[in-house]
């Protein structure tokens, strides 16, 4: 019996780890089909606290992961794939192995939704990103590229025309998702020009470890050209890692976990932490507060409970 299974090895998961190690409570962390989370798959990091010169994403999760098996934390290889939230203690299966739980933290995440090319992926973090607020400043007088046509594509593109020297918006339709009120604001913004009805074919180049720029592909008239990019931002939405708790834990029509206040789920004793349940924000240092939220949340029902 746990006293706190954490699902998730990201910035969430593993300062949850941290505090209710240090709290001794011997948590599990499952890690996950990502270990480390989203910040393994990126390079530099600027944004988070304490690193003046910036910090590799991998080894910013790698050290947050260490500091919690200093303190006892247990991390499991494998992912959760069912659960049974309706009666306590309770029950989560590792990959068709059944633990039982006093508590659970999820911090499961929300996955950036990618356009799946093999050039895309190699290149995540050297020039593709899913974050104008953690890659926009290293792009400054360069070309910059936004793919989407929803608000969020919107927001980017205005955030990003305040560092690059111009920005494409690629859409693969004539008609947005984005509000009036959005689009309007991208529409005047000068920096910003728009490319309907068209798709990406390929992000060049994988073999130079660098963004240098792409193929597109007018899905009318099917003209392919290439066009110079140095930053490639996706802005296609996420998917909230949280099917294998549906049903259970209630979320919103998107997936995303619905707080009951503070780290609270509709279920007492199951706590959410990051971006699986923080739709707005999305970064390392809101994901990690919410992972010491959740932990001493946690801690808080345990002893409560006489535990
Ligand atoms: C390319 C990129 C660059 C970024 N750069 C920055 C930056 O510079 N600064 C910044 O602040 N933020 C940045 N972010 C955002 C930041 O990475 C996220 O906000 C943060 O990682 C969220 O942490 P999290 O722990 O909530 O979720 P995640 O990091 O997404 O971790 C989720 C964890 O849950 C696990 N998991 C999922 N499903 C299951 C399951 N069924 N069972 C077990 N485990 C499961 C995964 O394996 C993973 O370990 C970036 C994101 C990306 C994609």
């Amino acid at each position: 019996m746990h006293n706190v299974v954490i699902v998730g090895s990201g910035c969430a998961g593993n300062t949850a780890a941290i505090y209710t190690a240090r709290a001794n409570l011997k948590p599990l962390v499952v890690a996950g089909h990502e270990p480390g989370g989203q910040l393994s798959l990126t390079t530099l990091v600027e944004n988070y606290p304490g690193f003046p010169e910036g910090i590799n994403g991998p080894d910013l999760v790698e050290n947050m992961k260490k500091q919690a098996e200093v303190f006892g934390a247990e991390f499991l290889h494998g992912s959760v794939v069912d659960t049974d939230f309706s009666t306590r203690p309770f029950r989560l299966s590792i990959e068709g192995d059944w633990i039982e739980t006093r508590t659970v933290i999820v911090a499961s995440g929300a996955s950036a939704r990618w356009l799946g090319l093999p050039s895309e992926l190699a290149l995540i973090g050297k020039g593709v990103s899913s974050c104008a607020t953690c890659d926009g400043f290293f792009y400054r007088g360069k070309k910059i590229m936004v793919i989407g046509g929803g608000d969020s594509a919107m927001e980017e593109a205005n955030f990003l025309s305040r560092f690059g020297s111009e920005v494409t918006v690629v859409h693969r339709r004539e008609e947005f998702r984005a509000s009036k009120i959005m689009l309007d604001r991208a529409r005047h913004n000068t920096k910003i020009k728009f490319l309907l009805n068209t798709v990406i074919e390929e992000i060049y180049d994988a073999a130079k470890k660098v963004v240098t720029g792409v193929r597109l592909r007018n899905v009318k008239t099917d003209a392919v050209w290439d066009q110079d990019v140095d930053g490639f931002f996706l802005a296609i939405g996420h998917i909230p890692n949280t099917k294998v708790f549906k049903g259970q834990i209630e979320t919103d029509a998107d997936g995303y976990i619905v707080s009951k206040g503070g780290a609270r789920t509709n279920i007492a004793g199951v706590f959410h932490a990051g971006d699986v349940q923080d739709r707005t924000y999305r970064q390392a240092v809101t994901a990690a507060g919410a992972g010491c939220r959740a932990a001493m949340e946690a801690e808080r029902f345990l002893e409560a409970e006489g535990h």
